[in-house]
């Protein structure tokens, strides 16, 4: 097991495949147009099935194929098949917005995907369209059929805007219940490209809680399972789960073991960090699985990224990046580093 300064292992790895998306959530990419990263920086799914396996041989057991939208890359199904059985990956799952996911459910299950979380952010066609520029709702919930169909433990992320969708929190818990899932309430975060948060934005943990009990009654923690994962669960008196990822007003950087590696081989440590790590220079000279081992063996022992926890400090807390700084380097952006 490889340990950080702050004792964090090097547990999971977000892989994003793509840096391109079909939606344009305004908490995420709200901007007209976007700068992409250079096609032939892209890796084949070949470089990240190797990466991945020097990932797993240093201890990352969990393996979350993220974008951008993973399902607009091509033939995924492909790629979950080379990582599905590699040894020391224990779970291999995959959040999207769900919008190609119908077709594709049965193929990625069939491969060996482990799990699903589909991004949900409201149960309203019209709201979609204003909160994503998009009129496909119909195709999400088909797609969230199609994964509970194929045998998928399915989640739903939510990401609770105040004055947006905050009216929906029950609606969504009554909507998981009902498809067999688990909704995952998530604070609105002030990372690269969501040039539009503002502090009063945030509908927090703790609202999220008050207004869940109103409607329910008393909530209990549950206090059993992963302790490295960012969503804290709640059960409600009729035993029906939900879970809230408080990464703005109660960051959990302390027990954070994941990191990201975006499409293009660079590699982040934490959400907010200001750089990443080239793994795509050395992988395409010809570097060995031990210098790469090596050197992600270092880079990680090195690690002392606390952003969440730093960004909450902050007197006058505003985003992360303006769009000529994400313009200059779209790495910034939370849908090139991978959600
Ligand atoms: N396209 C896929 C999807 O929509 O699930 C995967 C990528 S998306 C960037 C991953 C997750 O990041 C989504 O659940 C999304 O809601 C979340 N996300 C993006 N921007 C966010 C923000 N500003 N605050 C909180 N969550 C955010």
């Amino acid at each position: 097991m490889i340990i950080d300064r702050l004792q964090r292992p090097l547990g999971s790895l977000r892989v994003s495949v793509t840096d391109r998306c079909n939606l344009r959530c305004q908490y995420c990419m709200p901007e007209r147009d976007y700068v992409w990263l250079p096609k032939q920086s892209i890796l084949t799914f070949e470089e990240i099935t190797r990466l991945v396996g020097v990932f797993a041989s240093l201890g990352v057991a969990k393996v979350r194929l993220t974008g951008g939208e993973p399902l607009l890359r091509h033939d995924l199904p492909r790629l979950t098949a080379m990582l599905a059985p590699m040894e020391g990956v224990r779970d291999l799952a995959m959040t999207t917005n769900g919008l190609l996911l119908a077709k594709q459910a049965a193929p990625l299950r069939q491969a060996g995907l482990g799990r699903v979380t589909v991004s949900l952010d409201t149960l309203r066609p019209k709201r979609m369209q204003d909160l994503a520029r998009s009129d496909r709702h119909v195709d999400v919930l088909a797609g969230i059929a199609a994964a509970r169909a194929a045998g998928f433990p399915l989640k739903l992320n939510t990401v609770v805007i105040r004055g947006v969708n905050d009216d929906e929190l029950v609606d969504l818990i009554e909507f998981a219940r009902a498809h067999d899932a688990e909704v995952r309430f998530i604070e609105y975060m002030d990372v690269g490209g969501a040039t539009g948060w503002s502090a009063e934005q945030v509908f927090s943990q703790r609202e999220i809680l008050e207004v869940v009990s109103v409607r329910y009654g008393p909530i209990a923690p549950v206090t059993a399972g992963d302790l490295s994962a960012p969503a804290e669960r709640f059960r409600l008196p009729d035993g029906a789960t939900f879970g809230i990822v408080a990464s703005t007003t109660a960051p959990f950087c302390r027990s954070c073991d994941r990191s990201r590696l975006t499409a293009d081989g660079t590699w982040f440590l934490c959400l907010y960090a200001e750089r990443g790590t080239d793994l795509r220079e050395p992988l395409r000279r010809g570097a060995g699985d031990a210098e790469l081992a090596d050197l992600i063996t270092a880079t990680w022992r090195g690690r002392t990224d606390r952003g969440a926890e730093e960004r909450l400090g902050l007197a006058n807390r505003a985003p992360l990046f303006q769009v000529e700084g994400l313009r200059a380097d779209p790495h910034r952006e939370m849908h090139t580093r991978g959600g």
